[in-house]
């Protein structure tokens, strides 16, 4: 394809774009393919000659899309929202274009200035403490800054590894290094200490009297025990807004104790992170200034399509000592930053023109009214929940998660409601465990939700349950 018909299939490929968000409202949420669905539909070997352009876009409409889960319905209300926007999506456009691979420096040196310089803008839109910016308010350079990872997952391997470089753990002590998070934390603590050979990982329990959030004493206690066995505690894992129910962990509590212990504290807000925009949620963030690392997906919650996820240290120092590494080809003049000792691969993209080019387009206001938007929604939905005779709210509700379910309901009847609703196609959710309970999550912060979507829903829910209901 030469540049002239790239001219006139990417205008066709923005109009197909801009008919699908149209109507995704109208498309199932949950793709009901069965696996394997596809490898009947495909040609088992690739194609030897080339084939025609409108050939192809004729496989997306009848073989992919009949596969493909609509993230972006405002009738999604599973996981967490991925949030895609139109500066997001030209942001990705740009990149693919230009297809740096900002590495070091050299590499492309605007890929790099800019990702500093839009996460020390993010920084102070979710008002972080001023450590974690790469410069001071006065324009001094800091120990500190952030750096966009692929996903929370990966954030939350590089914080290990850099608190475990500033453990300063020789090899034959790294056998008694432990980490320590809530049984409510994300399962990427558990991954991260796979993967670094750290094989005391503990799980706190998180109580359902405490919103399930991570309890100081627990930590403590546990803190003591490990010592007193000759262990090495070097690691907290604290969540602001787990996966389960969006609980917070009380940072201004758990900072101290860390402190005292020498642990490096990282903080997983990946879906949270982004209501620290608007002032009024802020109390939920109380403590940063104690901690080294946070973490926040900004594909998640802030307009920023997929892969956004800022990481912000408060001293760079440990994160480079545990990952630099300079190959001879890679060997560069001065001391210019190379981001690529910030992160576990190579290879980097240019992420932050898409982050840039949402907070510009949006500005401060724009995503303190988005993010309250579904705040508000949220509200309506648990107000609906409560006041309804055969509902319960599950688990303290907070921003956008709303977790409840059946009123004395069995595990199967919760499970067997979900599954009728998602198979209808009409919205979609996913339910979780939480203190051998099985309960229902609804997500509010798809880009394009408005409450009409939110009643929808509800009136789908509420219908549903009734049905069922009465034919027990
Ligand atoms: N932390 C929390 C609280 C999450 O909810 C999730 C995913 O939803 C993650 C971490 C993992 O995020 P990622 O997929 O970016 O690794």
């Amino acid at each position: 394809m030469d540049i002239e018909e790239f001219r006139q299939r990417g205008k066709e490929m923005v109009d197909w774009i801009c008919d699908y968000y149209s109507g995704v409202s109208e498309r199932p949420v949950r793709s009901s393919v069965e696996p394997g669905y596809l490898a009947s539909q495909l040609p088992r070997s690739p194609p030897q000659k080339g084939e025609a352009w409108s050939d192809i876009m004729q496989d997306i409409e009848h073989k992919i899309m009949p596969g493909v889960t609509n993230w972006q319905s405002p009738n999604f209300f599973a996981y967490y929202p991925a949030n895609s926007s139109a500066p997001g999506m030209l942001g990705e456009m740009l990149s693919a274009a230009l297809n740096v691979i900002g590495f070091s420096w050299i590499g492309s040196p605007a890929a790099t200035e800019l990702e500093t310089i839009v996460l020390d803008w993010l920084a102070q839109l979710l008002d972080l403490p001023a450590c974690f910016r790469s410069h001071t308010p006065e324009g001094t350079p800091s120990e500190g800054g952030g750096v966009i990872q692929g996903s929370a997952s990966e954030a939350t391997l590089v914080a290990l590894l850099a608190a475990r470089t500033q453990a300063g753990a020789a090899p034959e002590e790294a056998h008694r290094l432990v980490a320590y998070g809530s049984d409510q934390a994300h399962s990427s603590l558990k991954k991260a200490c796979m993967i670094a050979g750290i094989s005391h990982c503990r799980s706190l329990p998180a109580a359902a009297a405490n919103g399930w959030a991570m309890d100081p004493k627990a930590l403590e206690a546990a803190l003591e025990e490990d010592k007193a066995k000759g262990l090495k505690p070097f690691f907290l894992f604290a969540v602001v807004g787990s996966t389960n129910t969006c609980a917070i962990d009380p940072l201004l509590q758990l900072g101290p104790i860390a402190q005292e212990h020498h642990l490096w504290t990282h903080v997983d807000a990946a879906y949270a992170g982004a209501a620290a925009v608007v002032p009024e949620q802020r109390h939920l963030f109380q403590g940063l200034h104690l901690v080294d690392s946070f973490n926040m997906n900004a594909h998640k919650w802030l307009l920023t399509n997929f892969d956004c996820s800022p990481l912000w240290v408060r001293r760079s120092e440990p994160l480079k000592q545990a990952l630099s590494l300079t190959p001879a080809v890679l060997r560069a003049k001065g001391n210019a930053l190379d981001l690529r000792d910030w992160q576990i691969p190579l290879g980097r993209r240019f992420r932050a023109l898409k982050l840039w080019f949402v907070i510009r387009t949006y500005g401060a206001e724009g995503l303190q009214e988005y993010i309250r938007h579904h705040i508000r929604l949220a509200k309506v939905f648990e107000g609906l929940v409560r006041a309804h005779p055969k509902f319960e709210i599950a688990a303290p509700p907070r921003l956008g998660l709303v977790c409840f379910c059946l009123k004395d309901g069995s595990r199967e009847q919760n499970a067997a409601l979900l599954e009728a609703l998602n198979s209808s196609g009409r919205l979609f959710m996913v339910s979780t465990d939480v203190g051998g309970k099985l309960i229902l999550r609804f997500a509010l912060g798809a880009t394009s939700v408005q409450q009409s979507h939110v009643e929808a829903a509800w009136q789908q829910i509420s219908q549903q349950a009734d049905q069922m209901l009465s034919q027990h």
